[in-house]
């Protein structure tokens, strides 16, 4: 029953347990999305992907989560990358930022169009295996890394 504007008295600033209080919280995560994947940072980078520019996470329309890389989600989803419709309006995440947009503003951008971090180039690579993309000569998954 201690009042409570008491003096502290026997009670020093012990720390306090490590209750939450990590540094460096996703802005992914106060935006209310959570990139999956495999040692995935702050910023959406993974164990394969980690260039200063791989901060692009895909969303995988089977399973409707944002994954750092297509062999993120190999690793752990245990089905096919599920093709994001081109016309779907929340197909990619900004990992540094948060944003979401689909995939001709992505497209479109070499930068983030919300916070201008940089998209890796090489992605466009990997479109189709994230988008329904229906170019002719656009190969299944294999043939690339
Ligand atoms: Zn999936
Ligand atoms: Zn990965
Ligand atoms: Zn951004």
């Amino acid at each position: 029953m201690t009042p409570a504007g008491a003096p502290d008295r026997g009670h020093p600033s012990a720390p306090v347990p490590d209750a939450g209080s990590r540094t460096g919280r996703r802005p992914t995560e106060e935006a209310g999305r959570e990139i999956a994947g495999t040692g995935v940072d702050a910023e959406g980078r993974c164990a394969h992907y980690r260039t200063e520019r791989d901060v692009v996470a895909n969303r995988c329309a089977t399973c409707g989560r944002y994954w750092a890389c297509h062999r993120c989600h190999d690793e752990h989803a245990g089905h096919a990358f599920g093709r994001m419709p081109l016309d779907a309006p929340d197909a990619v995440l900004c990992g540094a930022c948060g944003h979401v947009m689909g995939y001709r503003e992505y497209s479109a951008h070499p930068a983030c169009p919300s916070c201008g971090h940089p998209f890796n180039p090489g992605c466009a690579a990997h479109a189709p295996l994230y988008f329904a993309l229906d170019a002719p000569d656009a190969p299944e998954a294999d043939g690339l890394p």
